[in-house]
């Protein structure tokens, strides 16, 4: 448990920037000193939840009791006021994706060394309890050795209309989900290296930023994954689809329900065809009900607070940084990747 007090200043207040705001005013030894945001509209606003809105970002940065700044901007402008605010001595905690490429994150790593300066990304996905789970399932070996993960999210909205829709403002949904999706893959395979990647981008919706795409993922530890968001689907797929050699698991939403089904005998014998309207098949036809047996999810619990209360123990030295600037690069490389791919049809010899 922390022993000091902690002041945040956040930058940006819009959507996530409160959000930020709602979930620290939660957390003990945590304290939003105020706020500054470029729209009147949102300065007021947080004036209404007597929150002190700074007038300009100098003034934010200059205030001694604030030791930790929040980058909750939208992408474009991550770079600048992060090394702003790291060279104005503050901690900072920036919001994803947290640059454009890994020139500028490298530029936004070499100011945190050059200050001293905590520097980390809020990848708060590594929280979602379907996430970690399927972590669980993956560690545990439930389903014998995995040979295919899919990782979805899909919704039938398009892309919101605002700067998500502008690609010089990091707009498009490899930057926004697939920053999740990817980043919770290499998490849960720590070391194993990523050799290759194939990926293609949609624009169904939107001709400006890509609405959505697939990338499929081929890693050394022998293991499938492909990542998908969809931002056209009227019809979603399930979160996650695990397949081990033993079993297989589905985790159909956000709210977990799903189940993991595996085999307890062979069932090789009688199988009974299905007959379809043209023809007959074996392969196809489902198992015996004796043969299979259906389980429910090992569901992990956690706290998002766990983001903050990491930070707070890593500014007292006390813990690393969970979230750490090797990570967040892989997953900058990776979604680059990802566009490289889609670009030029080919696979990318990722880590080799
Ligand atoms: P938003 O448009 O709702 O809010 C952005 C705010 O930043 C606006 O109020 C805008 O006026 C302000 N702003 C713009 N330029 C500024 C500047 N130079 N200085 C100060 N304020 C400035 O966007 P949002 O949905 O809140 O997204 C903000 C960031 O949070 C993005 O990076 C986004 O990718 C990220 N985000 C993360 C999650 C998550 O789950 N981690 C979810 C949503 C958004």
């Amino acid at each position: 448990m922390s022993q000091q007090e902690f002041m945040i200043g956040i930058v940006g207040f819009g959507g996530m920037g409160n959000w930020h705001r709602e979930l620290i005013d939660s957390i003990e030894g945590l304290t939003v000193a105020g706020i500054y945001d470029i729209k009147e509209e949102r300065s007021a606003y947080a004036r209404d939840l007597k929150i002190k809105a700074y007038a300009n970002l100098p003034a934010l940065l200059s205030d001694p009791k604030i030791g930790l700044v929040l980058i909750a901007t939208p992408n474009d402008v991550h770079k600048s006021l992060a090394m702003q605010a790291m060279a104005a001595g503050k901690h900072v905690v920036c919001e994803k994706p947290v640059a454009l490429n890994s020139m500028d994150l490298n530029d936004m790593i070499e100011a945190s060394r050059k200050y001293g300066r905590l520097f980390t990304v809020h990848q708060n996905r590594r929280w979602d309890e379907d996430f970690l789970t399927v972590k669980k399932v993956y560690e545990e070996g439930r389903l014998g050795e995995i040979f295919r993960i899919e990782s979805r999210v899909q919704g039938s909205r398009g892309i919101p209309g605002d700067w998500r829709q502008e690609k010089e403002r990091g707009g498009g949904m490899v930057l926004d989900w697939g920053v999740h999706l990817l980043d919770q893959i290499l998490y849960m395979f720590g070391e194993s290296k990523l050799n290759y990647v194939y990926a293609t981008l949609t624009n169904v919706t939107n001709q400006l930023v890509d609405d959505g795409f697939t990338a499929w993922l081929t890693f050394e530890n022998g293991i499938e994954v492909l990542v998908e968001v969809g931002t056209n689907n009227f019809v979603s797929l399930p979160r996650w689809y695990v397949l081990g050699v033993d079993g297989t698991a589905v985790i159909k939403d956000f709210n977990e329900s799903g189940k993991i089904v595996s085999a307890v005998g062979k069932d090789d014998k009688d199988v009974v065809p299905v007959r379809t309207a043209a023809g007959l098949t074996k392969t196809m036809a489902p198992r015996r009900e004796d043969t299979i047996k259906a389980e429910e999810l090992p569901l992990v619990k956690s706290d998002v607070k766990d983001f903050y209360r990491n930070i707070m123990a890593a500014m007292e030295g006390r813990e690393e940084v969970r979230v750490k600037l090797a990570e967040i690069s892989r997953v900058m490389r990776l979604m680059e990747a990802v566009f490289q791919s889609s670009r030029e049809h080919k696979v990318i010899e990722f880590e080799t």
